[in-house]
């Protein structure tokens, strides 16, 4: 047999070892590709608005940090501008004047939209209850709880005299002028301002980069500004109302849009074991009892936001006119009731699908 030469051995050396640094090449180029450069897409930021934690998760062309840093700037204009306390606050003047108040075109529209809801759900949602919120010491709540909050239960005479001046039809626009007379009651826009500042949220992140992606969440209600990695769903779970806060009911897979999620766990506080929490009935201007949570998707945020709360306090019982009306404005319910049966409109499963 013929002997290799030298030359011969060491080419085939080469040959080997140059193919194992390219499969090696290989191996890590993908691995990057794969995990780190993906995962690595996303940068993350947070902030503290409207007594909650909000969470941007953001992939764009343009500065994450630059986005990030103008919606909540954002989120913080209209906290200060809406907030009902604050003597400075359109709100605070509105609910304070006995006469017609000049309003500028933004609070115009957003008070106009809240009696638009409050048409759209026979009165369940309410940005007239102002009184019966402020009574159940529900306003600045997370501030009165870190404080130790003294929470006590109203007497329902006291209840009845603030039901007396509330209720959104007394409220009154001038569109010609652009005037608006509470005629008494208080406006309270909390039903609706996380939902709207999301909206604004991802108008200002689509201004700076059209193709950005991620999401952002507020408290109980995330809005998507583009599909995971740009082409998978964000998966979503619903909370467990009697479980831990990382415990689920179910799961959706959403791509875009809004889901948010009303429930009788976020503010409440507990006299002789009794729950009281901060989703008024308008009706009676108790705490609604007909669900331990209500979630909403819909793409838009305001009405996601909005209608959580209305299908809450619509509840078990109204439950047929809640899923006959609310799909008709885009929005599919899950509601869970106080005996922790679930509910669902007929279009809700198509969101429980991964594969969708
Ligand atoms: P959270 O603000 O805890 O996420 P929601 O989005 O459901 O919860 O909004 C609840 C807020 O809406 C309350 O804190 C209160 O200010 C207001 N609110 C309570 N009951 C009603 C109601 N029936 N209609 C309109 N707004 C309400
Ligand atoms: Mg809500």
């Amino acid at each position: 047999m013929q002997q290799p030469d030298t030359r011969e051995i060491m080419t085939l050396n080469r040959i080997v070892v140059g193919s194992v640094i390219v499969i090696f090449l290989v191996v890590i180029a993908i691995y990057l590709l794969v995990f780190s450069g993906k995962t690595g897409q996303y940068s993350d930021f947070e902030d503290y608005v409207f007594g909650t934690y909000i969470q941007i998760r953001i992939s764009s062309k343009v500065n994450p940090s630059t986005v990030s840093k103008a919606i909540f700037n954002e989120m913080k204009r209209l906290e200060k501008k809406y907030d009902t306390y604050s003597e400075g606050s359109i709100i605070y003047q509105l609910n304070h004047a006995d006469d017609w108040v000049e309003v500028d075109d933004e609070t115009l529209a957003l008070v106009d939209l809240a009696l638009k809801y409050a048409r759209q759900t026979e009165g369940a949602f309410d940005p007239a209850l102002g009184r019966v919120i402020d009574l159940w010491g529900f306003s600045k709540f997370t501030q009165r709880e870190a404080e130790g909050g003294n929470f006590t239960v109203p007497t329902l005479s006291e209840i009845r005299d603030a039901l007396a001046n509330s209720g959104y039809t007394k409220i009154a626009i001038d569109y010609v002028s652009k005037k608006i007379k509470t005629n008494g009651v208080w406006i309270d826009l909390g039903g609706m301002l996380k939902g709207y500042a999301l909206k604004r949220g991802y108008q200002i992140a689509k201004e700076y980069d059209p193709k950005c992606h991620g999401f952002i969440q507020a408290g109980g209600q995330i809005m998507i500004l583009g599909p995971k990695y740009n082409k998978a769903n964000w998966v979503v779970g619903i909370r467990d109302p009697r479980g831990q806060p990382d415990e689920n009911v179910g799961f959706v897979y959403l791509k875009e849009g809004s889901i948010a999620t009303s429930g009788d766990y976020e503010r409440f506080f507990i006299v002789d074991g009794v729950r009281y929490h901060h989703l008024i009935d308008p009706k009676n201007g108790l705490p609604a009892s007909g669900a331990i949570s209500a979630t909403i998707i819909c793409d838009d945020p305001v009405t996601a936001d909005v209608f959580s709360t209305a299908a809450f306090v619509l509840g078990e019982k109204t439950w047929l006119f809640t899923r006959t009306a609310f799909p008709t404005y885009g929005a599919e319910v899950f509601l869970v009731t106080p005996k922790q049966k679930i509910l669902k409109t007929d279009n809700f499963a198509l969101y429980e699908q991964a594969d969708r």
